[in-house]
């Protein structure tokens, strides 16, 4: 169902993307690096779960942020090791676990350790098993960028497992996604010439919002879907607000269909929105109390470098050009605002909205 909230794992659920879902398979068949990439809600998890469905060798899933969430702020190697196994014996691979040094099993809770597996070794493990099977490995970090918490190095230690394995184990291949877009090509470093990716090849996929026309088609065919009349200048009203980010038009939809009504269901998703952004806001908050101070000027029309630094002073006392310039790439890098023509502005419009407030 179209309107379902969570994201999407089979191709029948999802809406239109064949382009991009071929250039994720092709990129999984075809690369050993692929970047998904595209702003919060757009639909890079679903479109990932659905290529790894699809894909014809073993295809891992890595929430990063959930690891990091889990770890409390660090990712460690343990935990990817411990998280492949476990996925792997899931998917009733059992075979991977020949040779491993396992601790203890229990399969009932399938908790296992295996005692000092280093992220290297996983991945030569990975290689005998994929070269085992005749099948491919994908390993998928879905949010990549928090693997700059990999360690104590940045993430280093990570990446220089990557690049191994892209130098000497064929049956591996890897995919990051990334809402914070610039932090991911930061962290993965192609163009680094201090990151141990420096210089490798991988194929980049752009995940965009729907233009107009398709995010009205993905509306009609949602509520077709669940039976429900919706009047055409709702539909255009609803697209008008929301934009073309499947997550918002999802959520409308969903509520349109349990409320029955637009104004009713616009303003449940504006306040899913609300709750959902104000715990990014926190996140970021945490980094520094000015992210949202900028994204309030912004939000509210401050569109140029000076009206920002008047605003964040006048709210939250001085703040150095030098700080505010950092500040401002940060947001940029994570998704949040774009510059054009030296004027800053939101890029979700609803966020936009939301934070206007
Ligand atoms: P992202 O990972 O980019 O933040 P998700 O894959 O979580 O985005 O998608 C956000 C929401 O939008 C989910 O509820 C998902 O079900 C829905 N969604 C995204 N793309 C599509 C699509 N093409 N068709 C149907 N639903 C979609
Ligand atoms: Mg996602």
């Amino acid at each position: 169902m179209l309107f379902d909230p969570r994201p999407k794992e089979r191709r029948e659920e999802i809406f239109d993307r064949e382009k991009e879902l071929e250039s994720i398979l092709n990129g999984m068949n075809e690369y050993p690096i692929s970047l998904i990439i595209g702003i919060r809600r757009v639909g890079k998890s679903s479109l990932l779960k659905v290529a790894l469905n699809e894909y014809s060798g073993i295809g891992i899933y890595m929430d990063t942020r959930r690891l990091y969430s889990a770890g409390s702020g660090s990712i460690s190697s343990a935990m990817l090791v411990d998280e492949i196994t476990r996925i792997l014996l899931g998917k009733g691979r059992v075979g991977f676990l020949r040779g491993i040094k396992v601790e203890e099993i229990n399969l009932l809770g399938l908790h296992l350790k295996p005692r000092e597996s280093t992220w290297v070794d996983v991945l030569d493990r990975l290689e005998q098993f994929g070269r085992k099977t005749g099948k491919k490995v994908v390993i998928a970090f879905d949010e990549a960028q928090y693997l700059r918490f990999f360690g104590s190095r940045g993430g280093k230690d990570f990446l220089a497992g990557v690049a191994y394995a892209y130098d000497s184990l064929p049956n591996i291949s890897f995919v990051f996604t990334g809402s914070e877009v610039g932090l991911l090509h930061d962290f993965v470093g192609i163009d680094d010439y201090s990151s141990p990716l420096y210089g490798r090849i991988s194929e980049e996929i752009e995940i965009r919002a729907f233009p107009r026309e398709l995010s009205e088609e993905f509306l009609r065919r949602g509520f077709a879907e669940v039976g429900v009349k919706v009047p055409e200048d709702e539909i255009r009203r609803a697209v008008d607000e929301l934009d073309g980010i499947p997550g918002w038009l999802v959520e409308f939809g969903f509520n349109y269909w349990k409320k029955g009504s637009f104004e009713k269901a616009i303003e449940t998703t504006m306040n899913r929105a609300k709750a959902m952004i104000k715990e990014e806001l926190f996140e970021l908050e945490k980094r520094s109390p000015r992210y949202a101070l900028i994204l309030k000027a912004i939000s509210i029309g401050l569109s140029r470098w000076s009206q920002i630094k008047d605003y964040v002073e006048a709210k939250g006392g001085p703040i150095t050009n030098a700080r505010l310039n950092s500040l401002l790439v940060n947001l940029e890098k994570m998704g949040w605002i774009k510059k054009e023509n030296g004027r800053y502005h939101i890029i979700d419009p609803v966020v936009e909205k939301v934070i206007k407030e």
